[in-house]
């Protein structure tokens, strides 16, 4: 197995971050202008290891003062604009019956949120999630009527809808487990971002091609706000990756986000969640979850039910994958 110090990337960017010297006011917020002060210092925070370049993307906004909501589009949309990504974008593997359906979804600071839930054929749901947050009275739309959505604002459906390798491996699929889609450990890995910007401002996304091998019309965790992905700006963000039934049992994001508002760090509210999936959940030790947090002081945590969760983290201009701590020792 790899060791994590392989794993190690510095980022290319560090020695262009001049944050240190650069803070950002807090109180400017109120009067929409961003200047100059003593404000919090950015961090990206995301899930396996395509969160590295993910966190690359997401760092050049945050380095340039930007905003942590653009930072977390641009960072998941490197994953999702990868066709070798077997779990995000076009280039998931699909579901039984042979599509690679999408869902993702978008928070910012202010509690705004879109979501996008089994969608074909859109290089970008993140971005689609984000006009619907944008630009509907809505927070989600799904299948057809998102698809719609998007043609209608500027979106086009792609060319290919599976691409050879990941139809090459349904084919194989199909012969091997006779129509019978599980979540074991081994078919997901979806992203998770959350980004506090310099001026002390947090946003998550998430998006996903889902559970490899799912029911048609599946959705998982990953584009349902409080299950996949919650932001609070008075406290803090957390995301999730893995099972999603088992995360929606529990409504695993918003359950951290709410222990830290009671006073647990992000590490004790990952490990908190974890461990009342698994008290409730019997056959825990079958199946992989994985959860990050980030509080509003720039804390973070990570833990998983398993051995195996791997998560980046950007902050003072390195950007390093960890490997979390897990629950089945
Ligand atoms: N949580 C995702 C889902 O259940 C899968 C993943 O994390 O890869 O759809």
């Amino acid at each position: 197995m790899t060791s994590r110090r392989d794993f190690i990337k510095k980022s290319a960017l560090a020695s262009a971050l001049v944050l240190g010297g650069n803070k950002l006011l807090r109180a400017e917020k109120e009067s929409g202008e961003r200047v100059q002060g003593d404000g919090k210092k950015p961090i990206v925070l995301s899930t396996w290891s395509h969160g590295i370049p993910a966190n690359d993307a997401a760092w050049k906004i945050l380095s340039a003062n930007g905003k942590a909501l653009d930072a977390v589009e641009q960072g998941v949309m490197v994953p999702e604009s990868d066709p070798k990504n077997r779990s995000v974008g076009l280039g998931g593997l699909p579901d039984r019956d042979g599509h690679v359906t999408l869902d993702a979804c978008i928070m910012d600071e202010k509690g705004n949120c879109g979501s996008v839930a089994f969608l074909e054929g859109i290089l970008h749901p993140i971005s689609v999630a984000r006009k619907v947050m944008e630009k509907t009275p809505h927070v989600m739309l799904v299948g057809d009527g998102a698809l719609q959505f998007a043609l209608e604002n500027g979106f086009t459906k792609n060319d290919y809808i599976i691409t050879p390798e990941a139809k090459e491996a349904w084919e194989k699929w199909k012969k091997e487990n006779n129509y019978n889609p599980k979540g074991d450990k081994a078919n997901h890995d979806t992203i998770g971002l959350i980004a506090i910007d310099a001026a002390g401002d947090l946003s998550g996304a998430c998006t996903t091609s889902g559970l490899a091998w799912k029911y048609h019309g599946r959705v998982g965790d990953s584009p349902i706000i409080g299950d996949g992905l919650f932001v609070d700006n008075e406290v803090g963000a957390a995301c999730t990756t893995g099972k999603g039934e088992a995360v929606m049992k529990i409504c695993g994001s918003i359950v951290v986000v709410e222990m830290m508002r009671n006073g647990k760090t992000p590490q004790q509210a990952c490990e908190e969640m974890i461990k009342r999936m698994a008290k409730k959940q019997s056959d825990w030790k079958d199946f992989q979850v994985g959860v990050l947090a980030l509080n509003s002081n720039g804390e973070h945590g990570a833990f998983a039910l398993q051995k195996g969760f791997q998560y980046a983290l950007a902050v003072d201009g390195e950007n390093k994958l960890y490997d979390s701590d897990y629950l089945n020792k």
